[in-house]
């Protein structure tokens, strides 16, 4: 099994992006639940011809789709070895859990929290927006909202971000109790930014109406183009208004550690919150993503209960504190190996040069686009997101976006190169997220050329 993963992986380059599934591979995930014993053999063969080759791409040096990252291999046989530990650190005085910790205890370092902070590794960005969130709306809710829940809260909570937020955050208020309309999301400026004039008078005007505005999300890197809200400004509006700032960091917040780029998000270390994201800038193998609060007794009282059946001892297995006490879950996976293995091996040095990379990458594309009559660039470059259009001239918005729909599902069909699109300001836009460290910028020159190829071919 590790031999095949490794030789596939040695050889990635050499395969298509992505393959579209035959009907009888389909087919063979039609079958009933097997009541017998087969041998192991058979089934790692049925994962080679039926799995690994349809698999979604994001290991190849030319995917680009939303935002992932892509993997690599000591994340991956550490996640073997978390397993084969099998430790549940949800409770438990195990080397496990020294090592969750410290893994927080790094990535808190790393975004240049203070020691008083506390972190939890979560699944991913959007439970982590939610640990932030929670943490926010007990904090800021003027009643004991763990012991009352929403009903009896005097006056309806608000939060604010700007309308490039990410859609984790709509479930997250779905989940609060609050619901989508406790969301303002504040329009976007021409670089797809908040706005802190726009933010101040929402929260002037709630106030007014007799609501309570109570945190403000900020993004750092947008899901969409990278933008990334002004943090130093939002986080002198939410000092001076008493509000909990929040700052969505799935995208950028590792930008922190990569040298060439981190004044980009500056005043980051300022939240209350922070969500980021290990399966993204990290290139972690799914998933992993982190919550940062900067007070490690709200952090706390948010989420511990205290079970009878979960009671402390002064020595033995239980004489640790509860993980399960940061955060939603009770039993909790060692998915903190892969980061803290990967950490060891390579250094966050190398990991923050990595993005530089990736960052570099986006700015060369988007200077090879401007040069390009053909091409129309969607939105500023930030980070290592671009997005973009191929635009022959003289086509009505509809006809553009039907065109570069069927551009960008042609490369995936061919395998030669996989974006994503969206539509940003009400326009349709192609999008290329380099979240990813096999790229070159050959790659690069490749999706060029294939964009105008196709696109010329369309048009
Ligand atoms: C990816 C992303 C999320 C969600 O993170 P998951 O790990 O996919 O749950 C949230 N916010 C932003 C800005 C993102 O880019």
């Amino acid at each position: 099994m590790v031999d095949d993963a490794i030789d596939d992986l040695r050889d990635i380059r050499d395969r298509p992006v992505w393959q579209a599934m035959p009907d009888p591979v389909r087919a063979a995930f039609g079958t009933p639940v097997p009541h017998e014993p087969q041998p192991l053999d058979n089934i790692c063969a049925e994962v080679k011809a039926n799995i690994r080759p349809y698999r979604m791409g994001n290991v190849h040096p030319r995917f680009w789709m939303w935002y992932m990252g892509s993997s690599n291999l000591t994340g991956a046989l550490a996640d073997f070895l978390a397993a084969m530990d099998g430790s549940n650190l949800g409770a438990g005085s195990t080397g496990a859990s020294l090592v969750d910790r410290q893994t927080t205890d790094w990535i808190r370092e790393m975004m240049g929290f203070p020691a008083t902070a506390s972190g939890t590794l979560v699944n991913g960005g959007s439970m982590a927006n939610i640990v932030g969130l929670m943490a926010a709306r007990n904090h800021m809710a003027g009643v004991d909202l763990r012991q009352t829940g929403v009903a009896p809260m005097p006056q309806p909570l608000r939060f604010y971000a700007s309308d490039q937020v990410h859609a984790c955050h709509d479930k997250a208020m779905n989940l609060l109790g609050l619901g989508r309309q406790s969301l303002t999301r504040a329009p976007s400026d021409a670089a797809f930014r908040l706005d802190p004039a726009k933010l101040l008078a929402a929260i002037q005007a709630d106030r007014a109406r007799g609501l309570r505005p109570a945190c403000v999300i900020a993004t750092a890197g947008t899901t969409n183009t990278g933008s990334i809200d002004p943090l130093p400004e939002i986080a002198d509006l939410c000092a001076q208004e008493g509000l909990w700032l929040h700052v969505d960091g799935c995208v950028g917040a590792l930008v922190a550690i990569a040298p060439q780029n981190r004044h980009l998000v500056a005043g980051i270390d300022r939240a209350d919150s922070l969500a980021l994201d290990l399966h993204k800038g990290l290139h972690a193998p799914f998933d992993v993503g982190c919550a940062l609060l900067r007070d490690r007794r709200q952090h706390r009282q948010t989420f511990a209960e205290d079970a009878e059946y979960l009671q402390k001892t002064a020595r033995g297995i239980a004489s640790a504190e509860l993980l399960s006490d940061y955060n939603l879950d009770t039993s909790r996976g060692f998915r903190a190996l892969k980061v803290w293995m990967m950490l060891k091996e390579h250094g966050v040095a190398k990991f923050g040069r990595l993005i530089d990379q990736a960052i570099t990458q986006a700015r060369y594309l988007d200077s090879v686009f401007a040069a390009d009559p053909q091409i129309e660039r969607m939105a500023p470059t930030v980070v290592d997101i671009l997005c973009f259009r191929f635009n022959p001239g003289g086509l009505a918005e509809d006809a553009l976006r039907a065109l570069n729909v069927e551009i960008m599902v042609q490369m995936q069909e061919t395998g030669i190169a996989a974006v994503s699109d969206t539509t940003i300001h009400g326009r349709h836009s192609l999008r290329v997220a380099i979240c990813n460290h096999r790229t070159t910028l050959a790659d690069l020159d490749a999706l060029r050329a294939e964009v105008l190829r196709i696109g010329n071919i369309l048009r």
